[in-house]
């Protein structure tokens, strides 16, 4: 059986997640599956610098280096709207890992799009596809030969991922697409981490639950930004000049139907702060 179809046949059937007992066997079959999928094509590994993507990393360097190979490159989208703390431990964690890393980015950043688009909304996501997938797209346009992408992307992180599959091909990028740890429970990524001593992105230590490329208000909760005022103010500061900056008078944010606005955050804070 071809490999594809064995994957695609796995992916179909039920949901059978690893557990913490076998994580040693776990690792081993994924490395195994690894080996498979890159035999004849170099393998890049998009690598965001959350706990998923590092583990999926770690995983791919090892099964290039067994095998005698020093072909991984890891990418980077540098969204321009991200923290540059987040960038500082992609840097250092391909260092470590004696992993080339390939930083793209967008040719307009996130605030002249913003400015041209109106802040990306939930049903109007420009952002994905022009501050990843093209920059990535382009990259790889770049570069000749049989390529495979891989990344961290898991199942049980939520409904719509369970309905895709763990491998298949992708379009804009001209080839396939592997997600090696697409089975594996929060709690494998978490004692993988441990058992391998790596090291942990030091946004999950400031409080936030996702260490994240990108600092767009689509996905992340009104909380979190408050949490990222408190942490991070300079970059709170540019995104709320940004908002006064657009001529619809858009909110950075939109939750529940209504405008939320980062000033009225910040003066919330404040008022916080004095009482
Ligand atoms: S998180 Fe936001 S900025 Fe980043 S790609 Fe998704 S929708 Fe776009």
């Amino acid at each position: 059986m071809a490999k594809t179809e064995k994957v695609q046949q796995r992916s179909r059937g039920s949901y059978v997640f690893s557990s913490l007992g076998n994580l040693e066997e776990l690792e081993l079959s994924t490395m195994k599956e690894i080996g498979d999928m890159i035999t004849d094509a170099q393998p890049f590994i998009l690598f965001s610098g959350g706990r998923d993507s590092v583990v999926a990393l770690d995983l791919a360097k090892k099964v290039v280096a067994n095998s005698e190979r020093n072909d991984l490159i890891a990418i980077h989208a540098d969204t321009t709207i991200g923290l540059s703390e987040n960038l500082s431990y992609v840097r250092s964690t391909c260092n470590l890992l004696s992993v080339k890393l390939e930083v793209v980015k967008p040719d307009l950043d996130f605030f002249e799009l913003s400015k041209r688009k109106g802040f990306p909304r939930h049903n109007a996501r420009w952002c994905c596809y022009q501050l990843k997938v093209d920059p990535i797209r382009k990259y790889l346009h770049k570069v000749g030969g049989e390529k495979i992408i891989l990344d961290g992307i898991r199942a049980e992180e939520s409904r719509q991922r369970t309905k895709m599959s763990q491998y298949s091909w992708h379009k804009r990028f001209a080839c396939c697409v592997f997600h090696p740890i697409f089975y594996w429970r929060r709690t494998d990524v978490l004692e993988y981490l441990k058992r391998h001593n790596l090291p942990e992105n030091p946004l999950y230590s400031k409080g936030f639950k996702r260490a994240t490329e990108c600092w767009c208000g689509v996905f992340k909760s009104v909380e979190e930004f408050r949490l990222l005022l408190r942490g991070y103010p300079e970059f709170f500061e540019k995104l709320v000049n940004l908002e006064a900056s657009m001529r619809n008078g858009g909110s950075f944010l939109f939750k529940q139907g209504k405008k939320v606005y980062l000033r009225d955050l910040k003066e919330e804070e404040k008022t916080l702060e004095c009482s």
